[in-house]
């Protein structure tokens, strides 16, 4: 029970004194009071140690990976190794030996990597994979593509879509148990969804598709806002973006796990790296370490039922996903920092106005999710460690006087 955001006793009060030199720690957070950063789903705000990190080496070591014998070379090629581990450790890698990471732009880079670099290679005529088709298009156009490629080379393959339930809107493993079959390859499925907010509860295909078929994790909402781990999700890959996870844009990495890795981008280190970003991306991950994933997502789940109470109160506003209406099984579907919404009169693209003439940045169009139009545009909010009680106070002040 991490969901009651109110009242004595909750996360909020428990976590005040924790989250406070947090925030702090965040320049752009601290040099707007009158703002609120409220679409951290889209990218995150960097901690002054994430600048440092990225300072100190482009201004102490920089030079390329993996060639040279001088000092800087050494130093940045060590850099590389070593953020390799971080990623490990931090997705609870049982076995980092056996293992690896691969350094891309970003999630769907890396998605698009799986899909081309490995998968294609993978499949032969009359396989199927199951990938989701209401997530992230990033987790959709990459597979489609790669039906595609192969059909041009004579390799026909099915896709089948990855269902959800109609109530929780998380994953269905009775029926993805029914879609299964001895062609089945690979499954593709998101760790949380970046409008719902919802955990999709990635940890029960394993048991649905056996031992053999890889599964392949979109963890962009999720690493960096809670605990990831590669072996309790048993998943093959995960895949994340580091500016989702107070690290900088344009770079990001795919973990995989055994001897899956290797064959990405044949060549290996052809290719100078990010290796900026990569300093940064080593300097978040163990920044989120110390400050603890777990309390991360149990003071942003605070912020979120605080704000889908408030919401519930207003009649002039709609939550997605989820079926939030109905509260007690709301409770029990695990949310964590994101909250969607429409107003039943304003336009989203207008309320994203509104708010922003309050100080309130949030995210206000169809959200890149997969089958989507215009039409279904709405209102996100995406919370991170940064986040207070009094913005979201603050804003369903905003909201309430709009009704
Ligand atoms: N997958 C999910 C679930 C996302 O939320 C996003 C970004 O919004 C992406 C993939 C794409 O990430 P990026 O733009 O960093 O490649």
């Amino acid at each position: 029970g991490v969901t009651d955001g109110t009242g004595g006793g909750s996360p909020l009060d428990d976590l005040a004194s924790w989250q406070r030199p947090l925030r702090a720690q965040f320049p752009i957070i601290v040099a707007h009071p009158e703002l609120a950063y409220l679409d951290n789903a889209a990218t995150t705000q960097k901690p002054q140690a994430v600048l440092d990190a990225v300072q100190k080496y482009l201004t102490t070591s920089n030079a390329n990976a993996g060639r040279g014998t001088y000092p800087w070379a050494n130093a940045t090629t060590a850099l590389v190794e070593r953020t390799r581990e971080r990623v490990k450790g931090f997705l609870g890698d049982p076995a980092p030996d056996r293992s690896s990471v691969h350094f891309t732009a970003g999630t769907t880079d890396g998605l698009r990597t799986v899909a081309r670099d490995w998968l294609t290679t993978l499949l032969t005529d009359g396989d199927e994979i199951v990938v989701p088709y209401a997530d992230h298009q990033a987790n959709l156009s990459p597979w489609l593509e790669a039906r595609e490629l192969l059909a041009r080379q004579g390799v026909g393959i099915r896709v089948r879509e990855l269902p959800c339930q109609a109530t929780s809107g998380d994953y269905d493993p009775e029926a993805l148990a029914e879609l299964i079959g001895p062609r089945t390859r690979f499954v593709a499925a998101t760790h949380v969804h970046h409008v719902y907010g919802s955990d999709m509860n990635v940890h029960r295909i394993r048991r649905v598709v056996g031992p053999d078929v890889p599964i392949c994790l979109d963890a962009a909402q999720s690493v960096g806002h809670m605990p990831v781990s590669a072996a309790e999700l048993d998943v093959d890959f995960v895949v994340f973006s580091g500016h989702k996870a107070l690290a900088l844009p344009g770079i990001g990495a795919i973990w995989a796990r055994g001897t899956r890795g290797p064959r990405f981008r044949p060549g290996g280190w052809s290719g100078t790296p990010n290796t900026a970003g990569i300093a940064g991306l080593a300097a978040a991950l163990d920044w989120l370490e110390a400050a603890g994933p777990d309390r991360i997502e149990r003071w942003t789940a605070g912020l979120t039922s605080r704000l889908t109470d408030g919401l519930q109160r207003l009649d002039a506003y709609d939550v997605l996903g989820c079926r939030l209406s109905l509260a007690a099984e709301a409770r029990a579907q695990r949310r964590t920092s994101i909250v969607t919404f429409r107003h039943r009169e304003i336009s989203s693209g207008d309320l994203g106005f509104i708010l922003f003439s309050d100080g309130f940045m949030v995210r206000s169009d169809s959200h890149c999710q997969a089958g989507t139009s215009e039409k279904e545009e709405s209102v996100r909010v995406s919370l991170h460690v940064h986040n207070t009680p009094e913005e979201i106070d603050g804003l369903l002040t905003t909201l309430a006087s709009l009704q």
